[in-house]
């Protein structure tokens, strides 16, 4: 259903078919054949009280969104009457593009037990965390590291039509380095811990790196992310330190622009940030710590900043219950966690460029949308806040072509809610109308039915 991966995979019957004809039991022709795509002849006509013009962050007055199939035909001023449509009437809703989170973790969450949880457990949760995540109006989602690339396996799912959800462009494993944030066995008891390497996402040295790379692109990632510093749940000099070397980010950025995968890196501290800019990183992750330089940096080399408040929020909010009953641990993670806020703003202010993402896994799936109160709160205009979900989310993932605005050829990825945002910035916890690719998921603030 979706189109929005450069690179699609046959199918196993494909191959079986593509198998036989190289043995000539089938003519060619039978092997390339498909079936047509799944897409809705009907056109829609969408009646939006309001609109938000992304590009130019402003709110129109009453539009018609003329939709045809699962894209975009016409955007119309006024109330206009499309012959032959179905009409949907959204009253005095504002109507906004379908959102974009650049920041998730859809099989993750914070009762997940990855010590006795099956690779099984996350993938099925993770199917109830997309219908969420796309109920509260998020239609596409960078996904920024799983367990074992189960979320390519929801991806194919949600692609199919088989459950619902938002788009979805995965990184599949996090790669970086043994010891660091990818690597899961840290933690172990030593005679339970592993030595990772590539196939797992760990990589010491550049070979690595491009290999770790490969193995992803085989796996059928969408793009990339490394863990480029610590986390912020270790006691360390700064708060976070590097865990990747330059030369290692750059052999993970050159090998992922052969295959046209983007590059987002987990980087809290100044130096793990200075490394990844200068490797050349697509984004910034979390940036906890940034400062004047590095902020400097980014904008100069144009590094999209994703500041992922909500989880920083979350940590805070929880710091007594996951410190392990240390005070000290408790206060720390309440500053880091609080300080992400400020450090969102003070880079909005020096001029980064900054994309929506809330680390929903962490942030609870289904709340994205208090990301933005948390942006506008760190001194974002609402409507900047809005591009970030949109515009620029759309640009950070290399889809501005399909995504992101709400123009004559881009898919049907609309959703409506309640109100001014610009002026109430927390209406967009309120989605009431969830179209994706045409298809309505949810109306007056209820899901519909898609089975
Ligand atoms: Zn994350």
């Amino acid at each position: 259903m979706s189109v929005i991966r450069k690179r699609r995979r046959h199918g196993a019957g494909a191959v079986v078919l593509a198998a036989l004809a190289a043995l000539a039991v089938l003519p060619p022709a039978a092997a390339e054949s498909s079936p047509p795509p799944a897409t809705s002849a009907g056109v829609q006509a969408l009646h939006c009280g309001y609109l938000f013009d992304a590009k130019a962050g402003k709110r129109l007055g009453a539009t018609t969104i003329v939709v045809q199939g699962e894209r975009i035909r016409e955007v119309k001023p006024g109330r206009a009457e499309v012959p032959g449509a179905t009409a949907i009437d959204l009253g005095d809703a504002t109507c906004l593009p379908g959102l974009i989170d650049a920041h998730t973790h859809l099989s993750l969450s914070t009762d997940a037990d990855p010590l006795r949880w099956n690779l099984a457990d996350f993938a099925v949760r993770s199917v109830v965390h997309a219908r969420r995540t796309l109920l509260a109006g998020f239609t596409t989602v960078r996904d920024m590291s799983d367990i074992n690339n189960e979320t390519i396996a929801l991806r194919n799912a949600v692609d199919a039509g088989i459950v619902p959800g938002p788009r979805i462009l995965t990184a599949g494993r996090p790669i970086g380095s043994t010891g660091g944030h990818a690597d899961w066995s840290v933690d172990l008891r030593a005679d339970l811990q592993r030595d990772l390497g590539p196939k797992n996402g760990i990589a010491n040295g550049p070979a690595e790196a491009a290999k770790t790379v490969r193995q992803h692109y085989k796996d059928g990632v969408d793009t990339i992310k490394i863990m480029a510093s610590s986390s912020l749940f270790e006691d360390l000099p700064g708060g976070a330190i590097p865990h990747m070397t330059l030369i290692e980010i750059k052999a993970v950025v050159d090998t992922a622009r052969d295959y046209g995968l983007t590059v987002g890196a987990h980087a809290h501290d100044p130096e793990s940030i200075r490394r990844a800019v200068l490797g050349g990183v697509d984004s910034i992750e979390h940036g906890t710590f940034i400062d004047a330089a590095s902020a400097a940096l980014m904008k100069q080399h144009g590094t999209w900043f994703v500041p992922t408040i909500c989880v920083g929020k979350i940590v805070a909010e929880h710091a007594d219950e996951w410190s392990g009953g240390s005070p000290q641990e408790a206060a720390r993670m309440r500053t880091f966690g609080n300080l992400m806020q400020a450090s969102a703003g003070r880079a909005y202010k020096a001029g980064v460029k900054v994309a929506f993402g809330s680390d929903e896994g962490a942030c609870p799936h289904g709340e994205n949308a208090r990301e933005f109160v948390y942006m506008v709160e760190a001194g974002m205009p609402p409507a900047y806040a809005l591009q970030a979900a949109t515009t620029h989310a759309a640009e950070l993932l290399k889809k501005s072509a399909d995504l992101g605005t709400l123009e004559a050829g881009k898919f049907a990825d609309v959703v409506a809610v309640p109100g001014d945002p610009l002026q109430d910035i927390a209406v967009m916890r309120k989605v009431a109308f969830v179209m994706k690719g045409g298809r309505v998921y949810e109306r007056d603030g209820k899901p519909v039915s898609v089975d």
